[in-house]
């Protein structure tokens, strides 16, 4: 798989680009990810024209309709910043990008929960950065997260999952229109669907069975647009327990009662939070690969992300 293009707010990648001319570094995000993606830098304050250092901005007035302020000298940048995100919004969309990574309390980056100040001087978190709000307007099926919210393990694992996904769905798109493509896709990601939404699988499953009275582009953009709805519902333990011991169903034959008794266990004790996701999915793997399962070997639920990431083994 080539490497998957990712929007991000540039400071995070260590870029001297913040109002006081220093940055926000983010290991994880440069040095683990960053072996996967190629990442798109965006600073929208720099590069609607502000200089580096600059005076501090913040959010002020209708939290629904912010205008983006500077602090001491109350000049307001709103409209500099609306008109060159417009733009930017048109030009990213050449960049095919499987999503974006935003610095969190930024009034031009962060995403959500932004400080807006009221006439008073008092904030109400719930602002979105000027950017974030236009960015999210024009891609609103893209994957989005912002750097402190990746720290959480469960979020980390989710937005990753997401973008591979979308990555391996982008590669589907780059092949010859065909509805066999597209069951193919279905086919593969059947399990990674249903662990993140029973209701979803049930509705793809449908649109897929009736794929060949859908004109073929129809059938592509209602999936695209159920598949990214899909994902954005987060995996539980309950429902990766319950793709698990769907998964279990598949060795009926091969697993003696003791192995079956062991491996549920194992799930088991999974759903009570007792050991990570990477425990059980490491044993059906064993089993896949010692009966040569061949429906559940070519399952991405079991593969969804590289194994170096260490992201199962801590949700
Ligand atoms: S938070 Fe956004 S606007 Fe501020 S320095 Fe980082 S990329 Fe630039």
């Amino acid at each position: 798989m080539e490497k998957i293009k990712l929007g991000i707010s540039t400071c995070l990648l260590g870029e001297n680009v913040r109002y006081d001319g220093g940055h926000k570094l983010d290991r994880f995000l440069t040095d683990t990810l960053g072996q996967y993606v190629e990442y798109v830098p965006v600073c929208p304050e720099v590069e609607c024209g502000l200089p580096v250092p600059r005076e501090a901005m913040h959010l002020e007035g209708d939290p629904d309709s912010p205008r983006l302020v500077t602090i001491r000298t109350k000049q307001d940048m709103t409209d500099r910043m609306v008109e060159w995100a417009r733009k930017r919004v048109l030009a990213l969309e050449k960049e095919a990008l499987c999503g974006f990574i935003f610095k969190s309390d930024s009034p031009s980056s962060g995403m959500e929960r932004i400080k807006v100040y009221n006439e008073k001087g008092m904030p109400v978190k719930k602002g979105i950065g000027i950017f974030a709000k236009i960015f999210m307007d024009h891609f609103p099926l893209l994957p989005v997260e912002e750097e402190g919210r990746l720290h959480d393990p469960n979020l980390r694992e989710n937005f990753i999952e997401r973008i591979f996904t979308l990555k391996r769905w982008r590669e589907v798109l780059e092949r010859k229109e065909s509805r066999g493509n597209v069951v193919d896709f279905h086919t593969k990601h059947k399990l990674l669907i249903l662990s993140h939404s029973p209701k979803y699988f049930q509705a793809m499953g449908k649109l897929v069975a009736k794929a060949k009275e859908i004109p073929i582009k129809e059938l592509y953009q209602q999936y695209q647009a159920i598949l990214m709805e899909a994902f954005q519902l987060k995996t539980t333990p309950k429902k990766n327990t319950n793709v698990l011991q769907h998964m279990v169903g598949y060795f009926r034959e091969q697993l003696s009662s003791d192995e079956k008794k062991e491996l549920l266990e194992v799930i088991d004790h999974y759903r009570q939070e007792y050991i990570p996701l990477i425990v059980p999915i490491t044993i059906i793997q064993h089993y896949v690969r010692k009966y040569d399962q061949p429906y559940l070997k070519q399952q991405a639920y079991l593969n969804p992300h590289p194994l170096e990431l260490q992201l199962r083994n801590h949700v």
